[in-house]
């Protein structure tokens, strides 16, 4: 299948979920992804600052710019001006930095809080304790340019899909408590960051509101 025929046949499978689809575009030229643009396709994920900032800059307005993976502090301000949602917000100094960057850019930057859900060491995140102290500070005021809309997760990388059913439906359970706890202007636990090429189908099955895909629509990279 091309471009084109991939996205036509993954967005007939997320609609029934009312899942978005994120095209994760990381390491491919703006040739690929004008053919998905073409193809009505707008929110495109990338995991590097300086490839998101030369795409923003090449690539046509309305791409909504989604920043899928570890962000450094040093460089938040390079994106700053324009990301649409940043995905993988682990630690309070990232939050705190977005937020000051945020103010200057005289904007609210949508977030997602990453949990830690993998088997894994070598995966990001926050703690549920962490992740519940962060949003104690949100809702207390403290990031009043940031909005959480969410969470993120990544399962463990494995064949064992029942282990990768039960990360994904934990984070789930989380996001409702969240959801019926928090009542704040910046709090909004409606967003399910989860799935990838490997495990989109299981996670629409576990409440995910946007897969992350990328070779799947783009073919396999050479590089990570
Ligand atoms: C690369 C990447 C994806 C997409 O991975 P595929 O297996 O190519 O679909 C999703 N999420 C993150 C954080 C990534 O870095």
């Amino acid at each position: 299948m091309n471009i084109e025929e991939t996205l036509t046949s993954l967005r007939k499978e997320l609609d029934p979920f009312n899942c978005k689809l994120i095209a994760v575009s990381k390491t491919k030229p703006a040739q690929a992804i004008m053919q998905a643009f073409d193809s009505g396709q707008r929110d495109f994920g990338e995991n590097k600052v300086q490839e998101l900032v030369t795409k923003h800059e090449t690539l046509p307005k309305e791409i909504n710019w989604h920043m899928i993976g570890h962000l450094q502090t040093n460089k938040v301000k390079l994106i700053a001006p324009f990301v649409h949602l940043i995905h993988a917000v682990d630690s309070r100094k990232l939050l705190a930095t977005i937020n000051k960057e945020a103010i200057k850019n005289d904007r609210v930057i949508d977030c997602l809080l990453q949990m830690h859900i993998a088997r894994e060491d070598s995966k990001f995140g926050l703690t549920k304790d962490e992740l519940i102290a962060l949003l104690d500070e949100v809702a207390a005021g403290e990031f009043g340019h940031v909005k959480i809309k969410g969470l993120m997760g990544m399962a463990t990388n494995t064949y064992n899909e029942e282990q990768v059913s039960e990360e994904f439906r934990g984070l789930h359970e989380l996001q409702l408590s969240l959801q019926s706890k928090y009542h704040s202007n910046n709090i909004d636990m409606t967003e399910l960051s989860i799935g990838m090429s490997g495990d989109y189908k299981l996670a629409l099955q576990e409440g995910s509101t946007m897969v992350r895909i990328g070779s799947t629509i783009f073919g396999q990279r050479s590089y990570p």
